[in-house]
């Protein structure tokens, strides 16, 4: 193993050098003398703990670098987007991603089809919860005879174009590539100083999760790698940790409260926690009144909590749920917000000081591709949650920059736990500024991550 000695770093606001060896931190201390070990001069630069994204999909971020914009700010108009996809490179599939209703309204297969009828197209709505396909696509993938539940028909029977949730049948039908290739992803998350990931993707399928454990075995993915969608009863690789087990309370379709109930009394059966997206009141009422029948155990997290009404963050504290959620959607589609989500809901929105203040354990993430994936964005977001038109949405909401990166330090394991840090025998996995951490509080930006280091190793160097 390696070792590295950082010198003249600051580390909670003291001046120190640090020793890594063995892809560990050794020792802190000034003048350390370490020969024959190389030396990286951090030139007073703050030294913290690497950042956690706790939410985020992998695959679909890679898939998305591959994908055509379909909505703002890129695409606003129905014109834009035809012509969007007139210029999608190459000759075969066209994937889209990020639509959303303000561009051309709810799309379906003919709808679609006067916007390009040529070339195969499936374009997912911005949530992820929904694919279009055009007619060309549709008979692809046989649509018309296809048996899974997700393909919404019309009132004769005939598909709509619209698939929901259904992307597991999706990715059956379409031709194999396997699973994306995450060596680019893995050095854009290093460019943001992240060190460890844990990817939320529910149901991960035998090929997936193979090509996430190939990923972290090769080095594609360099960081440290937790899994939610790991099948229960599955034993894993031990190249990734399997995290709490992911169920997906679908807004369109929400669950009766027995079928909810045990799938979470299946899991805790089992040793594993829960991780349950919820995005809307009423998906957050039904799991709370769940978890109050099974009881909570530790590690169970509400994913997003988009919209927790303040009547229940005592039920969450109380329960000792960690909310694992995404203020960069504030920031991203924050006017979209504004104008779709009712006025009663929107202090309720991707809530982050009264969780807190209240004793809620919180954790901060991207869920990107669907919301942005740069960490500093997020914190910045956190810190001024401001739309993209420049209209604060819940002013109440605000987190002081040092309390929203911490959100980032915690453990993959313990995300609403206590932050990381800069210790003598904790992990070496840290990132190195080029400014003291006051700086990087003053305006948070991923341009200040100087160096990403993993175990011990140098994975990005500006
Ligand atoms: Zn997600």
């Amino acid at each position: 193993m390696t070792s590295l000695l950082i010198r003249d770093a600051e580390v909670r606001g003291v001046r120190t050098d640090v020793l890594l060896r063995d892809g560990l931190i050794a020792c802190l201390g000034t003048h350390l003398d370490a020969p024959g070990v190389p030396v990286l001069d951090a030139g007073g630069g703050a030294l913290l703990p690497g950042l956690h994204d706790h939410h985020l999909h992998l695959h679909a971020l890679a898939a998305d670098t591959n994908s055509v914009r379909c909505g703002p700010p890129q695409v606003r108009t129905a014109a834009e987007l035809a012509d969007a996809l007139a210029a999608a490179p190459g000759d075969g599939w066209i994937r889209g991603v990020g639509y959303v209703e303000t561009v051309a309204g709810m799309l379906d297969s003919a709808m679609l089809d006067t916007l390009h009828r040529e070339r195969p197209v499936r374009i997912q709505h911005r949530s992820g919860a929904m694919w279009t396909l055009n007619s060309v696509a549709a008979r692809l993938v046989g649509l018309d005879s296809a048996a899974e539940p997700g393909v919404e028909r019309d009132g004769d029977g005939r598909p709509t174009g619209r698939i929901w949730r259904a992307d597991t049948w999706l990715r059956s039908r379409l031709p194999d590539t396997g699973p994306p290739d995450l060596t680019a992803v893995g050095r854009q998350l290093s460019r943001y100083g992240i060190t460890g990931i844990t990817d939320a993707t529910p149901d991960l399928t035998p090929l997936s999760l193979a090509g996430l454990i190939d990923a972290a075995t090769s080095g594609a993915v360099p960081q440290r790698l937790n899994l939610l969608g790991v099948p229960l009863g599955h034993t894993c690789d031990p190249a990734v940790t399997v995290g709490p087990y992911k169920i997906v309370i679908a807004d369109s379709d929400l669950p009766d409260i027995d079928t909810l109930e045990a799938a979470v009394r299946r899991a805790h059966d089992l040793g594993r926690p829960v991780a349950v997206h919820c995005v809307s009141r009423e998906a957050l009422l039904i799991l709370l009144a769940v978890l109050d029948a099974t009881g909570a155990v530790a590690g169970d997290r509400i994913e997003h909590g988009a919209l927790i009404p303040a009547e229940s963050i005592e039920v969450v504290r109380r329960l000792g749920i960690t909310v694992v959620t995404q203020p960069g959607f504030i920031a991203d589609r924050g006017d979209d917000y504004l104008r779709r989500v009712e006025g009663r809901d929107l202090p309720d929105l991707y809530r982050c000081r009264s969780l807190s203040e209240a004793g809620v354990r919180l954790a901060l993430s991207s869920d990107a591709p669907y919301g942005p994936a740069d960490p500093w964005q997020v914190v910045a977001a956190a810190v001024a949650r401001r739309a993209p038109g420049g209209t604060v949405l819940g002013a109440d909401e605000t987190l002081r920059a040092p309390v929203a990166l911490e959100r980032y330090l915690t453990p993959l394991s313990d995300p609403g736990g206590r932050p990381r840090t800069v210790a003598a025998g904790a992990p070496a996995d840290l990132v190195l500024l080029e400014h003291p951490a006051a700086q990087a509080y003053s305006m948070p930006d991923s341009a200040a991550v100087r160096s990403t280091i993993i175990g011990g190793r140098v994975v990005y160097e500006q």
